[in-house]
This record gives C-alpha cells, structure tokens and sequence, in this order.
C-alpha cells in the first residue's frame, strides 16, 4: 500500500530530479528483463513502477509477485469478481481447504512493540467479526503468516507502507512487511491506521487484488482500464449500487483507519 504524499506539480518535479539522481534506482529498473516485464503484464499488472525485491517483485506499490507466481498461467476473466458496477475485487490464487484456521505471528524487530501487537491483535477480530470459513488466530511464534518489519524512506514522493502477496498451493501468503521507518508511520504510529494496512496486506495474502487495479484512482492516477475488465467477471445480483471510494483493498491509502465496506462485506462472504 502506498501512500500519497503530494500531488503538487512542485513535488511531481522534485520527484523526477530525485529519481534521475539516484542512480542505484536506475540501475534496479534496468534488472528487470523485458521478459520478465511481460510476464508481469500478463497477469495484468502495472508494469511502469515495479521494483526488484529478494522475494521477486513489487507492482502496484505492496503487491509481491514471486518468480513462482509469474511462472503459472495467468488467470482468465473468470477471476474477477464485480460488485456493484464499480467495483471490482479481482483475485487471482485464493486460500483452499476451506474452513480453515489461518495462524499468524509477529516478529523480528515488530516483537514487544505494543502497537504491532495490538494492531495485529485488531485487524484479525476485524477478519473474524465477518464469520468467514477463514478464522485468523493470533500466535507467538511461526504460524502460517509472518508480521515482520523493514526500514525504507520515501522515494519518489511515495513510501511503501507494507507489502504482501498472492496465495500459491492454496496456502496464504506467507509474510506482511511492514515499513518501521519514521517517515511511514511516523515517530508515534497511530493504531488504527496500521491496523487497516496490516487488514490490506492480509487481504493480497488471501488473494484479492486492488479494488481500484483499473484505474488506480486511490493514487491520485486516472490511468486506462485494462480493456479485460468484466470478462466473465463474477456478477453478483441485488448488491449496493453505487461507488463508495473506501474499499480496504484501495491501492492508495488516505493516512486513515480504513475498514471493510458493505461491499468488501460481500466479496470477503462470496470467497470465503
Ligand atoms: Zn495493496
């Protein structure tokens, strides 16, 4: 999940010098082979900012694409499910054996931390309230979802506040980084708002995609839709009309304690 920062034309400026003067990000995005590119775009992601990471790569600002992700067939249409209109929850592998119990620990540098602990503690009674056949369950150690933490300062006028990715094997992703850097969260991180990050993250390890993927409008972007969109999309009758521009799984957050709508309500019921 990203977060805006500002988009005066003053920062968009200073952004672009900042990026032609770091060479090392050059030097990132020239790693990415063309192939590489392509198979990204397959799956129908973005592929004008992703970043090379040890576990694969960064798209769309949170979203981790391992090599083993990008290696299968990418989903057809049938992956998509739409709800009112607007929007649209697209998934792509999803947590099998249902019901299950999904374990998940905090650790690493995130370990003691009141506020890690207590958001973490928040955003699974959130996830629980709904009675899905996914439970999530706090443990100490281990467990099927790790919380860890990492440092990185803002980039480009944006700062990744955490990322996640994709089911594989019918199995939850298995890690939520979350950026402890000041810049992130600042020196004092409110509870709420991490716990609505830690709550997005959890929903890309679950395998939803953004709410907004088509147009990205949560960053301030109004880019093309992706021309596929409604193809053999799953439609669900007699669900609210209407867009509401607060689904948790925006891609861009606003620096507040996001929570599920009545729509994610619906899509979190219909696949789980
Ligand atoms: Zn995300």
């Amino acid at each position: 999940m990203k977060h805006i920062l500002k988009f005066s034309s003053f920062l968009l400026i200073g952004s672009i010098l900042l990026t032609s003067c770091k060479k090392d990000n050059t030097v990132m995005v020239d790693e990415i082979s063309s192939e590489t590119l392509a198979q990204i775009a397959s799956h129908g992601f973005e592929t004008d900012d992703v970043r090379k990471v040890n576990e694969g790569y960064i798209v769309e600002g949170d979203i981790v694409l391992t090599p083993e992700f990008l290696s299968q067939n990418p989903a057809t249409g049938a992956s998509l499910l739409r709800i009112a209109n607007d929007e649209q929850y697209r998934t792509t592998n999803l947590v099998t054996a249902l019901p299950r119990t999904i374990t998940i620990s905090v650790e690493g540098t995130l370990t003691g931390l009141a506020v890690w602990s207590n958001a973490t503690d928040a955003f699974i009674n959130r996830y629980n309230a709904l009675g899905l056949q996914i439970t999530l369950q706090r443990v100490s150690s281990g467990g099927n979802v790790k919380i860890v933490g990492f440092n990185e300062p803002a980039s480009g006028g944006f700062i990744t506040l955490g990322s996640a990715g994709f089911p594989s094997g019918g199995n939850p992703y298995h890690e939520i980084k979350m950026n402890t850097n000041a810049q992130a969260y600042g020196t004092n991180p409110n509870q709420g708002y991490i716990t609505s990050v830690l709550q997005h993250e959890m929903g890309h390890c679950i395998g939803f995609r953004h709410t907004d993927y088509f147009s990205r409008s949560s960053c301030g972007k109004r880019k093309q839709n992706e021309g596929t969109a409604g193809v053999g999309a799953i439609l669900i009758p007699g669900t609210p009309s209407g867009f509401d521009n607060e689904s948790f799984m925006l891609a861009c957050s606003a620096g507040t304690d996001r929570t599920f709508n009545s729509n994610d309500v619906i899509a979190l019921g219909h696949l789980y």
